[in-house]
C-alpha cells in the first residue's frame, strides 16, 4: 500500500495568504462599495523593461531558425549568462566568485527550498524570526524538524533566531551548540532591515569555526541604497568555504512570471569533504528544465547598459512608494522601519493589537490589506509588513486612509 510522507502532515493547516484572500474576499462581498487597496502584494507590478522585451523578442526569433535553436540547455546555464553575472554581481564588487560556481535556475524559491536536499537529514537548522517562510517548510517536509507546537506558532528542532528593534532586526549569534544550517536573509523579508558587513563577517567567522553552512538568501541586494551594506555574503572573508548564496531576478527585474534566477556553490565549501559543487549538479528537477534559453538571454540584457538603467527607474519607482508609507507611518505615529534598502515596511502594531486584530482594524477601518507579522515566524507577533508594488496612486491614497482613520 502506498504511505505518504509523514512530515507534511506536520505543516498547519491554512497558508498565510489563503487565509488574508479569504478574509479580503468575504469583507468585499459584505461591503460591495468598498474600494479596497492592497499594500500586502508580495509581487512586483511594473512592466518587463523594454532591452529586456528586446531581448525576448530576439531570442524567440532565433528559437525558429537552424542555427539559433536551442535545445536543453547546459548544466550549469548558458556560459553567457553566468560569465555576465560572475562579472557584474560579484568581481565587480571584489568578490572573487567564478562563472563555473554559478547555477541559473529558474528562480531562488526553488533553490531555497531545494538547497537542503544535499544535506543530511539530521543538520540542525536556524531561520532568522520573521523571515520567508519558506525556508522552515521545506525542512520540515524534509523530517529535520519536529511537531508543530500550535501554542508557540513553532515547529519543534528549529533554532528561531529573534529579529526585532532591540537587535535592529539583526539576529543574535546563537548560544549553545552551533546549528549547522544557519538561513540569513538580507535585505530581509518582511522586515526590510539590512546587516553591516562586520556584522555579517561576525556570522562567517562563527560558521568557519563551526563547521556550519550559511544559506544566504539576498534575493532583494538590488534595493540596496545605502553605501558600505553588502550586497553578497562573499564581501566578507572566508565565505567561499562556508556560504552558499541565493539571487533572484524576480524582484530586481520583474522576472516572477518569466522566472530566473541563481545560486552559487563555491567550489571551496567542501562540508565532510564532499564536493558540494558536484553534488548540486545533480540535483533533480531544474537541472534541464529550470530555465529556458529565451529567458537566460532576457537575464543577460538586465546587466545591459539599457537594462541595468530601465531597471533602476522601476526600483526606484518602488522605493519611492517605500519612503511615501515609512514617512507617512511616521507622520500618523507608527513605530515603522525598513523601506530603505528593501521595498517592505514593518510597522509595529498599535495599542498592542496582535498582527491578526490590526489586520482586521485597518481592513475595517481604511479598506487596505496588508500581511499580518505572525505568518512569518512566532516574533514578528504584533507587527505588520507593507509592501512598495502598488502603484503611486493607490499608495498615496492608502498612506492618506491610514493617517485620518
Ligand atoms: C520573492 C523572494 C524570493 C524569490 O523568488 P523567486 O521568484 O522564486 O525567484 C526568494 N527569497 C525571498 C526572501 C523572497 O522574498
Amino acid at each position: 500500500m502506498t504511505t505518504i510522507n509523514k512530515n507534511y502532515l506536520k505543516l498547519p493547516g491554512s497558508y498565510l495568504f489563503s487565509t488574508i484572500g479569504k478574509k479580503v474576499r468575504e469583507y468585499e462581498a459584505a461591503h460591495p462599495d468598498a474600494k479596497v487597496i492592497s499594500l500586502g502584494i508580495g509581487d512586483v507590478t511594473q512592466p518587463i523593461a523594454p532591452a529586456i522585451l528586446d531581448a525576448l523578442h530576439a531570442a524567440v526569433d532565433e528559437m525558429g531558425t537552424a542555427e539559433g535553436f536551442h535545445g536543453y540547455a547546459p548544466d550549469l546555464g548558458y556560459a553567457f549568462l553566468r560569465e555576465t553575472i560572475a562579472r557584474h554581481d560579484f568581481q565587480e564588487r571584489g568578490c572573487d566568485i567564478a562563472p563555473d560556481e554559478i547555477f541559473i535556475s529558474d528562480g531562488a524559491k526553488c533553490d531555497c527550498s531545494n538547497i537542503q536536499e544535499i544535506f543530511g537529514t539530521d543538520n540542525t537548522i536556524a531561520v532568522c524570526d520573521p523571515v520567508y517562510p519558506v525556508y522552515v517548510d521545506s525542512n520540515v517536509m524534509a523530517g529535520r524538524t519536529g511537531e508543530y507546537d500550535e501554542a508557540g506558532e513553532r515547529f519543534h528542532g528549529v533554532v528561531y533566531m529573534p529579529c526585532g528593534p532591540e537587535n535592529n532586526f539583526v539576529p543574535e549569534l546563537p548560544e549553545g551548540e552551533a546549528p549547522d544550517l544557519i538561513y540569513l536573509c538580507f535585505p530581509n523579508n518582511p522586515t526590510g532591515a539590512v546587516i553591516t558587513k562586520p556584522e555579517l563577517q561576525k556570522w562567517v567567522d562563527y560558521a568557519k569555526k563551526n563547521g556550519s553552512v550559511i544559506l544566504y538568501d539576498a534575493a532583494y541586494e538590488a534595493f540596496i541604497s545605502e553605501e558600505g551594506i553588502p550586497h553578497s555574503i562573499y564581501e566578507c572573508e572566508g565565505a567561499k568555504e562556508c556560504a552558499i548564496e541565493f539571487r533572484s531576478f524576480s524582484k530586481t527585474a520583474g522576472f516572477t512570471g518569466l522566472r530566473l534566477g541563481f545560486t552559487v556553490i563555491p567550489k571551496a565549501l567542501k562540508p565532510e569533504g564532499a564536493d558540494l559543487h558536484g553534488l548540486w549538479a545533480r540535483r533533480h528537477g531544474t537541472k534541464y528544465n529550470g530555465a529556458p534559453y529565451i529567458i537566460q538571454r532576457a537575464g543577460e540584457a538586465v546587466y545591459s547598459e539599457k537594462g541595468r538603467a530601465q531597471i533602476r527607474q522601476q526600483i526606484a519607482h518602488y522605493m519611492e512608494n517605500a519612503g511615501i508609507i515609512s514617512e507617512g507611518l511616521k507622520e500618523a505615529g507608527y513605530e515603522a522601519s525598513g523601506g530603505v534598502n528593501a521595498p517592505y515596511i514593518w510597522l509595529k502594531t498599535p495599542d498592542g493589537m496582535t498582527s491578526w486584530e490590526f489586520f482586521d482594524h485597518l481592513l475595517e477601518k481604511a479598506n487596505i490589506v496588508g500581511t499580518p507579522g505572525s505568518g512569518f515566524g512566532p516574533h514578528g507577533e504584533h507587527f505588520f509588513r507593507l509592501t512598495a508594488f502598488g502603484s503611486r496612486e493607490n499608495t498615496l491614497e492608502a498612506i492618506d486612509r491610514i493617517k485620518t482613520m
